[in-house]
């Protein structure tokens, strides 16, 4: 996304990670009327449990009537369970595409269903009761690490908390921290990194255990530690959950059942990594120009 709707944007994530908090949180979300053209159709009806099918059906979008085309024909079908990584470059639509699903924006023209159930025709709160999303730059409720990771499922107990932070691989660095579970953060402050923050919303997301995940993974400045603490506590997360990941790191994309790679705002190649790699098109550019690079230096690294 370019700087120019990062505002837009941002009011897109806080909103996106309050959802992942759900329950008495819908009541925030009712009030505040950010999108107020999203709203339950009448006679909506809330979305049953779901196994987790995502389909995009010749999904054509455009953020105003008249303007640019976005999205142009997405056309996909995500079985339960499978874990799908959107990587392209800047601004070609992976960031659209889970704001449709998660029903931030409505479809143009096609449309978009989970279970055969068109995210239109169903509530919006039961909607996105059933999905976990964390986006970039995971939103901390200032409070303590244990309410932080409580949102998730605000029953839980103490040693469900710590359960899933545990089975995620946050407990490590949180029992590092000053005051443990009982460490105060911010909403925007430095108590935690990029990647620290994520692992919360990783146990918070584990406690809500959603059938549909969606996550944009952070970047800036992971070290090793969190970075292996985040791909053993992502590995646990996916397991029986279909997942949208825009993937940043290359241990995610090579885990992937499937890769979309996204440019222009259509899916011009699809497959495992090995598929894509052996088609020498544009996975395997970017996988050249940016991972293989990497790779051969954090090898020679470790080498040394
Ligand atoms: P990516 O996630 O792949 O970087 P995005 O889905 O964020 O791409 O953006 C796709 C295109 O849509 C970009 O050209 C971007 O500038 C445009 N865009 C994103 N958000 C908005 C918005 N709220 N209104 C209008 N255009 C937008």
């Amino acid at each position: 996304a370019n700087n120019f709707w990062n505002p837009v944007i941002n009011i897109g994530n806080f909103y996106n990670q309050l959802i992942t908090c759900s329950a008495y949180l819908e009541r925030i979300f009712e009030t505040l009327d950010v999108k107020p053209e999203i709203t339950d159709r009448p006679g909506a009806r809330d979305l049953p449990a779901i196994q987790g099918r995502v389909d995009f059906n010749d999904v054509v979008f455009r953020y105003e009537e008249g303007g640019r085309t976005i999205l142009n024909l997405v056309d996909f079908h995500v079985a339960p369970g499978r874990t799908i990584a959107l990587v392209g470059p800047t601004g070609a639509g992976k960031t659209t595409i889970v704001n449709l699903l998660s029903r931030f924006y409505d479809v143009s023209e096609g449309s978009v269903t989970i279970d055969g159930h068109d995210v239109r025709d169903v509530t919006l709160a039961s909607l996105r009761r059933q999905m976990g999303v964390m986006l970039q730059d995971t939103f901390i409720f200032s409070g303590n690490v244990r309410e932080n990771i409580r949102y998730g499922r605000l029953d839980a107990t103490d040693e469900d908390i710590e359960a899933a932070a545990k089975a995620v691989h946050a407990h490590e660095f949180i029992m590092e921290l000053p005051d443990g579970y009982d460490t105060a953060v911010e909403e925007r402050g430095s108590t935690l990194s990029a990647g620290q923050r994520q692992l919360i919303a990783f146990a918070r997301v584990l406690l809500a255990d959603p059938r549909i995940l969606i996550l944009d993974e952070a970047t800036s400045n992971i070290d090793t530690r969190t970075e292996e603490a985040l791909q053993a506590g992502l590995n646990h997360l996916l397991k029986g959950r279909t997942s949208f990941i825009i993937a940043h790191r290359l241990s995610t994309i090579e885990n992937a059942d499937e890769i979309f790679y996204i440019d222009h705002g259509q899916i011009v190649e699809h497959g495992s990594h090995a598929e894509l790699l052996a088609e020498h098109g544009a996975y395997w550019r970017l996988y050249e120009s940016q991972y293989a690079m990497i790779r051969s230096s954090v090898g020679a690294d470790r080498a040394a």
